[in-house]
């Protein structure tokens, strides 16, 4: 390989561990093989799943060393052999890399690499693949429901919270959903919930059935199971399906009050989304940036070297919407 010197900065993992174990270096450039395509990072999404590849957790240990981050945008820098698809200059948003996104530089597949319209801005771009892919994998590939299903998110302030509100919403469901703060729920409201209350406050539960006529929820969208499964099943409806899109332990369930209702509970990987289907949820995107009900909300913008801060902050209650870093 011939010496290229080091150029790039990127965030590096040498050790699993807390959020300071990452730092800021200066790599050799990366380079684009066959198939591939060079992008040079304008906005690097964060998602949970980037703390817990970073700390090691939940069964995730990836190969030392490494540079996080699954979403971002950018444009093309440079394309390897047989690339077909895009060309230097582009604008586009990243749907995973080889390299990792927290980066000045990523190498990512051509399949990988989806044009970004210009009115979608690069930090908006950086929030598309895992909270919208994730969203729309557990609405529209898991569960097929009808316009005018009651659905709750539960934890809807969130990337993936809003990402699913919105699509439902889109799509004609009547969607309620949770935060812990004011700021979170009006967030929601306005992002397309009829309804929302506090998960925090026990009352929510009655509210939330209440909301429904009695009857119960046809789907909930749980990003808590570990605390929250076991009421989920209390308030869905005959026939309803809990959707466990987030989990940090273990839960304890009545699977009597499953029997009950007809009931059931579906888990989900983004991971495991064939390559015919991401393709089938990109042209949803798409369809949904250029209608406009697709529109990530924004929290934070830090530089990259703050990444270590970006990953205290996404575990702290309170979340509205994404944060970003920027190269
Ligand atoms: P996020 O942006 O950090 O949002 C977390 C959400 O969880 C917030 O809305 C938060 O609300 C809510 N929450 C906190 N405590 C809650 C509780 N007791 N009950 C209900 N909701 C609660 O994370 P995200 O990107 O939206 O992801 C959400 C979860 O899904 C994470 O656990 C993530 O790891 C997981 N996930 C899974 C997949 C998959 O493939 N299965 C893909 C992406 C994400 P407040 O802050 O307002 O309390």
């Amino acid at each position: 390989m011939p010496y290229r010197k080091l150029a790039v900065k990127a965030i590096i993992v040498r050790r699993l561990g807390q959020p300071e174990v990452m730092t800021l270096e200066e790599l050799p450039d990366p380079v684009p093989g066959e198939g591939e395509v060079l992008v040079r990072i304008h906005a690097a999404g964060v998602n949970p799943v980037d703390t817990y590849l970073r700390g090691g957790q939940f069964g995730y240990s990836p190969e030392l060393p490494f540079t996080p981050g699954i979403d971002g945008a950018g444009v093309v820098e440079q394309t390897g052999p047989k690339v077909t698809k895009v060309k230097a200059g582009d604008r586009v948003y990243l749907a995973g890399s080889r390299t990792g996104t927290y980066a000045e530089l990523a190498v990512a597949s051509e399949s990988q690499v989806y044009p970004l319209p210009p009115s979608i801005s690069f930090a908006e771009g950086a929030c598309l693949y895992v909270p919208y892919g994730t969203a729309y994998r557990a609405l529209f590939v898991l569960v097929s429901p009808k316009p005018g299903e009651t659905l709750l998110v539960h934890g809807g302030s969130g990337g993936v919270g809003l990402a699913a509100i919105q699509w439902a919403s889109a799509f004609g469901l009547r969607v309620a959903a949770t935060a812990s703060t004011e700021e979170g729920r009006s967030l929601v409201l306005r992002n397309g919930a009829q309804a929302a209350w506090d998960h925090t406050d026990p009352s929510h539960w009655e509210k939330a059935v209440e909301w429904t006529g009695g009857v119960g929820f046809g789907i909930v969208l749980e990003m808590l199971a570990n605390v929250n499964l076991a009421r989920d099943l209390d308030i869905i409806r005959t026939g309803g399906r809990v959707i466990v899109v987030g989990c940090r332990g273990e839960s304890c369930i009545d699977p009597r009050k499953l029997m009950a209702k007809d009931g059931g509970i579906l888990g989900l990987s983004l991971a495991n989304a064939s390559p015919q289907e991401l393709e089938g949820f990109h042209l949803a995107l798409e369809a949904g940036l250029s209608r406009g009900f697709v529109r990530p909300h924004i929290r934070a913008i830090l530089p990259l070297s703050q990444a270590p801060k970006a990953h205290r902050m996404i575990w702290e209650p309170g979340a509205l919407g994404k944060i970003v870093l920027v190269p």
